[in-house]
């Protein structure tokens, strides 16, 4: 009797919505608002609070301007720093700047996702919590989190990043290939142009530096794990791997930090992960991140957010979803937009980490600076409408 009236109770107890989507960052913010502003029901459960710091180089292409202002987040009226210039360092400090053909913008994370997180709260339902489990039955998805809650919806976007907790226990299949990358972050005092974004290479990495809007320099470096274990901190790693790029040296001897402790992640992989896994709807890095050499990623996730978005608002309108057609039209749209960029951005990371490349593509780039600019237009989308 008592099991009885307990099943009652849990069913009683579940909320019910179109949507369930999984993880706040840039992607699932961006899902959240542009389906709220459509009048879908959604829920947004992200494990962290806001605002927060993220490892990331803070660095925004300008071709998701036009779409953030639709969602109602103007960057350069809330402080971002407008970008123009690369200057791109060899790991001898070999060094040449160039105008970027469209630009971007210099804004911290804990910026940005908060300015989102307040825009979603608004209209969709924004919770704090840690999914742990994802079930599909019946065509309705049951999500799980931590502290116990169930929810219900038609349909889920995973939207947790590169790496959660939720990968293994869905068995996605990169999660078992070990990776070789970690990163560090840190925000710091420095006098450095606005308008420029630094990218600058040492062995087996590099660093970008980049204005925020809150006159910090933000410096985020990804590093392969070898390099790195020969140095055994990271103390010492920033000194004599990170720094003997001339440039990075200057910075790191002269910056004055403002974090307590930098920032770091690991097991960063690059591996290709299908746009949609057990009817779930992969948005921004969930579905591949690209390289951060290019300074796309967050495009790359809030452009990703827009197709998912438009293709089920389309579908909700002319009838009923037909589940199996939505997600081929994802997974076509989702392979047309991002996967040359993503081939490109590997071809590029490889190149720069070779000293012999990277020197040549200096020497080349030096005579022919519409080069690097070409380069960089095949790892960035036109202007989102
Ligand atoms: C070192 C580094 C530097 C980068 N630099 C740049 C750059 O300069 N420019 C650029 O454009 N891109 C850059 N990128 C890429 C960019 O950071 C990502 O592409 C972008 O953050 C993707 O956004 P997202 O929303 O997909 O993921 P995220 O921003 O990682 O958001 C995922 C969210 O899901 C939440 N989550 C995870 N698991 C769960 C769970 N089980 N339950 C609930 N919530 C969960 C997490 O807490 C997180 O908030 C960089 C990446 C790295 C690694």
């Amino acid at each position: 009797m008592a099991g009885f009236l307990f099943d009652i109770f849990t069913v009683r107890a579940m909320k019910s919505y179109d949507i369930i989507i999984i993880g706040g960052g840039l992607a699932g913010l961006c899902c959240a608002v542009h389906l709220a502003q459509e009048g879908v029901a959604v829920c947004l459960l992200e494990k962290n609070t806001y605002p927060h710091h993220k490892v990331c180089g803070e660095y925004i292409s300008n071709e998701v301007v036009g779409y953030l202002k639709r969602l109602g987040v103007d960057p350069l009226k809330e402080g971002a720093v407008a970008i123009k210039e690369l200057h791109w360092s060899t790991a001898n400090g070999k060094d040449v700047c160039i105008d970027l053909p469209l630009g971007g913008f210099g804004m911290s994370r804990f910026a940005l996702d908060y300015l989102l997180f307040k825009k979603a709260s608004e209209r969709a339902e924004v919770r704090q919590a840690t999914v742990i489990d994802v079930a599909f039955q019946n065509d309705t998805f049951t999500v799980t989190t931590q502290a116990g809650d169930s929810f219900e919806a038609g349909f889920v976007v995973g939207a947790f990043g590169k790496r959660s907790g939720l990968d293994k226990v869905l068995q996605r299949s990169f999660i078992e290939k070990r990776t070789s990358w970690m990163a560090v972050k840190g925000h710091y005092n420095y006098e450095y142009p606005e308008h420029r974004v630094g990218l600058h290479t040492f062995e087996g990495g590099y660093c970008g530096l980049s204005r925020t809007e809150s006159g910090s320099v933000n410096a985020c470096y990804l590093a392969t794990v070898p390099s790195f274990k020969k140095s055994g901190s990271l103390k010492h790693h920033q000194q004599q791997v990170v720094s003997s790029n001339p440039i990075l040296y200057r910075f790191f001897s002269e910056a004055t930090p403002l974090f307590d402790a930098p920032l770091t992640i690991s097991q960063i992989s690059f591996a290709r992960k299908p746009p949609v896994e057990q009817h779930i709807f992969m948005v921004g890095d969930s579905a591949g991140l690209i390289h951060p050499l290019c300074g796309n990623g967050m495009a790359m996730a809030i452009h990703g957010a827009k197709i998912f978005c438009e293709l089920f608002v389309h579908a909700s309108k002319t009838g009923t979803i037909i589940r199996q057609q939505l997600e081929q039209e994802y997974e076509r749209k989702w392979a047309d937009t991002f996967s040359s960029r993503l081939r490109t951005g590997s071809y590029i990371q490889q190149l720069l980490l070779r000293p012999f490349w990277a020197n040549a593509g200096y020497q080349v780039v030096r005579a022919v600076p519409g080069l690097l600019k070409k380069v960089i237009q095949q790892t960035h989308g036109a202007p989102l409408a």
